[in-house]
């Protein structure tokens, strides 16, 4: 299926400030270097092995967003180069981000993942294990924390969905003196093809969108 650019220009002008991350997970070269051309340089990723192959081909000025959820072992693979990553789900992964930061002498943006959603399966931080980071931060110079991330629920009941955004809204506004130890906390990223507007109308500043870009994903292709 081609990249539906119709749907990309419509998505890039309704959204305003927020900043549309293009997820590209499974999807070849060739639809990431069509965005490209238009002028899309935030793409997200879910898995390592494929990233780094992905950031090897393509062009350097590209900023690599991790989405998925990220294992100990594998950081070291995208910390060269990542942007930032979204997942960040307890201490122990963010001390090995800081770890391999300062391997390669940078300072890895991430965020937080917050568990909003009803559902059993999402990954994500509760309040406690968000406080437990905030005790261990400034001793971890080779991370900056920016903001949360969440993922709402998959569901048909909107005001359940809208909720759940709002909820963590809710934390991000908390949490906003965060920045007066981490330095930065502008990043609030929330929303998806299914949900992406509501999410924007809540409050997200960046939005993670996939299929609506580049149609439907076949993972046993
Ligand atoms: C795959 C994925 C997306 C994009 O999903 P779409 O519904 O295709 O837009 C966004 N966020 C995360 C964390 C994902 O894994």
């Amino acid at each position: 299926m081609p990249v539906n650019i119709e749907q990309y220009k419509k998505i890039t002008s309704a959204l305003d400030n927020a900043t549309l991350v293009a997820v590209s997970k499974t999807k070849p070269n060739e639809d990431i270097q069509t965005l490209y051309d238009l002028g899309q340089r935030d793409f997200g990723e879910n898995y390592v092995q494929e990233l780094v192959d992905k950031q090897a081909a393509l062009s350097n000025d590209i900023r690599w967003h991790f989405i998925g959820h990220l294992q100990s072992n594998k950081v070291k693979y995208i910390a060269p180069f990542v942007h930032l990553i979204h997942g960040v789900d307890s201490l122990k992964l963010l001390k090995e981000i800081n770890k391999q930061g300062a391997k390669h002498n940078r300072v890895i943006d991430c965020l937080l993942q917050v568990h909003i959603a009803q559902e059993e399966t999402k990954f994500g931080m509760d309040e406690a294990e968000i406080a437990e980071v905030r005790v261990a931060i400034s001793e971890l110079t080779n991370v900056r924390i920016c903001g949360l991330m969440g993922m709402a629920s998959f569901s048909e009941d909107i005001s359940k969905v809208r909720t759940e955004f709002r909820s963590l809204k809710e934390l991000f506004d908390r949490y906003r003196e965060w920045s007066v130890v981490s330095g930065q906390w502008t990043v609030l990223s929330m929303g998806m093809s299914g949900d992406y507007a509501m999410a924007v109308e809540e409050g997200s500043t960046m939005v993670r969108i996939g299929s609506l870009l580049f149609g439907e994903r076949n993972y046993t292709a």
